[in-house]
């Protein structure tokens, strides 16, 4: 039996932290905030933001929604992400993507302040988390991986890690976070060859394809961890991540799992994020 690596606690303990953070600022009249820019309605980026919401109330930290319709012409969107950068008492901003058409949403990027770049969306804060720079926020999946990863005591440092993904959100960035923690990384994609047989040699595999139950009893051997940031929904309507949870856990020695996993301790990420840009714009 696996032990089961689960984010309640791991974002329970991030969280106590975070209040007393909060309540230091409140002191000084300082009152962190996390504006949300959505555009749209996806049932997705709803679900997401509830749960950012209920973090940041739990904490004390403010939120402003910023809600676009989804044809929103680009200016509209632009001028939003003016306003959230003009906007003094804004710490941190989180968008939801895609953010209109490709090149209104690259455009938004770009103008992002980066010091209210709290989930690493723009050039200037993935450059930081690829050359290991510690002054940017790492994007939220990929440093709750790692916050899993630290509350349960398994160090990456030496380990050969398999990370199956390499999209912009999650995959890359989370290579190479683990790289900077001194692991070995393999990062894997869809024109892998043999993959099942670069799991089974990992030490730990982070799952990030956005493939139901793909990683099977063929991809992994006793002795390994397994991080799964997979949220799907499989052919009987159940949320399922992308390791095939039932037929693995027997096997591993430790495992996350979805949901309760990886999900649930991103919001607490974001948050710490909004408390350090908070924090830091106080000269702390
Ligand atoms: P994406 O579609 O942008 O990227 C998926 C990556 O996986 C691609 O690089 C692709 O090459 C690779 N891939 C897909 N199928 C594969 C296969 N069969 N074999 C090998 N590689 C394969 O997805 P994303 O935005 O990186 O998200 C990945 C998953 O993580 C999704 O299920 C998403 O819902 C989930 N996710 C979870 C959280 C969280 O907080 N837990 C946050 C973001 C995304």
């Amino acid at each position: 039996m696996a032990e089961i690596l689960k984010g309640a606690p791991v974002a329970a303990a991030i969280t106590e932290k975070l209040v007393t953070r909060c309540e230091a600022l409140k002191t000084e009249g300082i009152t962190p905030c996390l504006a949300i820019l959505r555009v749209g309605d996806k049932p997705s980026d709803l679900s997401y933001e509830a749960g950012a919401i209920k973090r940041c109330d739990k904490i004390g930290i403010a939120v402003k929604k910023i809600v676009l319709p989804e044809d929103s012409p680009r200016e509209d969107v632009l001028g939003a992400i003016r306003h959230i950068n003009e906007t003094d008492t804004y710490h941190g901003c989180l968008m939801f993507r895609p953010l209109a058409d490709r090149e209104t949403e690259l455009m938004a990027i770009d103008l992002l302040e980066p010091s209210k770049d709290v989930d690493c969306m723009t050039a200037i804060s993935l450059t930081g988390v690829f050359l290991g720079m510690g002054k940017v926020y790492a994007p939220c999946t990929p440093q709750a991986c790692l916050e899993i990863l630290d509350y349960y005591g398994i160090d990456p440092s030496g380990a050969n890690i398999a990370v199956i993904g390499r999209s912009r959100v999650v995959g890359k960035p989370l290579s190479m976070l683990l790289q900077s923690r001194n692991a070995t990384v393999t990062m894997c994609h869809t024109k892998t060859r043999d993959l099942a047989g670069i799991c089974r040699h990992a030490d730990i595999i982070v799952a990030a394809a956005g493939s139901p139950n793909m990683v099977g009893v063929d991809f992994v051997r006793e002795g390994q961890v397994i991080v799964d940031v997979g949220i799907n929904v499989d052919a009987t309507g159940r949320l399922c991540g992308d390791v095939d949870f039932e037929a693995v856990e027997p096997i591993v020695d430790a495992i996350t799992p979805v949901p309760g996993g990886v999900g649930a301790v991103t919001t607490s990420v974001l948050a710490q994020h909004v408390i350090e840009a908070a924090e830091r714009k106080a000269g702390k």
